[in-house]
């Protein structure tokens, strides 16, 4: 705890006792071990609140790759940040907390004074009733994970020691939840996402096309599939060596990415190869995005360390959507037709027809 803040209120009020603080704890530590942030959030927001009597909660969860606080959420009948960067300069109490990785009290945030700390955000101060607050960043493995932020002490009064000491316990206990549910997630999405391009997996790329393949066999509508597998790649591996090969591969794929829409489904589908679900694209459309594909890599050297490598793609693509359509199917006349672009010299695409594939101009 911040011991600069410790100024406690004189006059307590009426203390609870141990079996009483338990009774009330163990039920909410139960609801708080679980792996579902909404869960987390609810008894962050509308139970921990009560059992120290403060009025306005907010929880904010710490995004540690940009070392942003995103607003989980508040009971605020007013809006507040949705975003805090933990980068500004002077922090505010928030930030100042989070760096510390300590507990705040602040009886009168108006006449908080810490050198090089802004006086808050508060823009809203007059929506709050009480000048005190409670600022306890959430703590993981001695990491921060996100802030509970409490304010409007019922009746005005200043939050108490046994606040304190409830906040301190809570606050590790939701840190251990919310660096689990972060550990999960991160857990499930490596499951589905290849190492290198952070593209799905082949098996993920399945999954997806069979559901898709179905939504469109029910409901209607053209479903597009592109394969795309880069030329001649082994000599790159030969020449400059498997990171230049791996570099290439990651750089292909970003570029691949981003000739597709947000809805499109992007898949490493094996060493060199890329697959692309595109949901309610007809043909035509599908076929501008693999002629986009192939120019994407052919028009631009891959860069790798002071080295410019010179690298095309060979592309495949095709409609489906028919009732008999299985995703075997679907990826064996794709991969076809990515075939008849290799035969008809590569850097070029082909389309797959009904039968088999028909050469497109390119
Ligand atoms: P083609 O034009 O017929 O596609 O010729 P190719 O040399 O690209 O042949 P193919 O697609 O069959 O071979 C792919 C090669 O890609 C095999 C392997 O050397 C390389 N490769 C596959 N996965 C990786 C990877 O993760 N990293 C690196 N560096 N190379 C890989
Ligand atoms: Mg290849």
């Amino acid at each position: 705890m911040d011991q600069e803040n410790l100024n406690q209120p004189a006059g307590q009020p009426q203390e609870r006792k141990s079996a009483d603080w338990l009774e009330a704890i163990t039920p909410l530590a139960k609801r708080l071990n679980c792996l579902e942030m909404d869960k987390i959030a609810d008894v962050c927001i509308n139970e921990i609140p009560r059992l120290i009597g403060a009025r306005r909660v907010s929880l904010y969860i710490l995004d540690e790759s940009s070392d942003i606080l995103h607003l989980e959420k508040n009971n605020h009948p007013f809006l507040i940040n949705n975003i805090v960067s933990l980068n500004q300069n002077p922090p505010s109490p928030m930030v100042a907390a989070v760096r510390s990785k300590e507990l705040m009290l602040v009886n009168d945030m108006d006449k908080h004074t810490r050198p090089n700390m802004v006086k808050t955000q508060r823009a809203f101060s007059e929506n709050y009733s009480t000048k005190s607050c409670i600022i306890a960043p959430l703590i993981c493995h001695n990491r921060v994970v996100g802030v509970l932020n409490l304010t409007d002490k019922n009746g005005g009064d200043l939050f108490t020691p046994e606040d304190i000491a409830v906040l301190e316990l809570f606050r590790q206990l939701i840190g251990a939840s919310i660096g689990n549910v972060k550990l999960f997630e991160k857990t499930q999405r490596q499951a589905k996402t290849d190492g290198l391009t952070g593209m799905l997996n082949h098996r993920t790329f399945y999954e997806t096309l069979e559901t898709e393949l179905r939504r469109t066999q029910r409901y209607g509508g053209k479903l597009s599939v592109i394969m795309a597998d880069v030329d001649h790649f082994k000599p790159v591996n030969d020449t400059f060596g498997h990171r230049a090969g791996d570099a290439a591969i990651k750089q292909i794929s970003r570029r691949l990415g981003a000739c597709i829409r947000q809805i499109d489904v992007a898949a490493r589908y094996g060493g060199d190869e890329f697959a692309f679900v595109l949901p309610n694209t007809a043909l035509e459309d599908a076929v501008i995005v693999a002629e986009r594909m192939v120019k994407a890599v052919s028009e631009t050297p891959i860069i790798f360390e002071d080295k410019e490598l010179q690298l095309t793609l060979s592309v495949g693509v095709g409609q489906y959507g028919g009732e008999n359509a299985s995703i075997a199917e679907v990826t064996k006349t794709t991969d076809s037709a990515l075939y008849a672009a290799k035969q008809a010299g590569r850097n070029t695409y082909r389309v797959v027809s009904k039968q088999e594939p028909v050469p497109a101009h390119s």
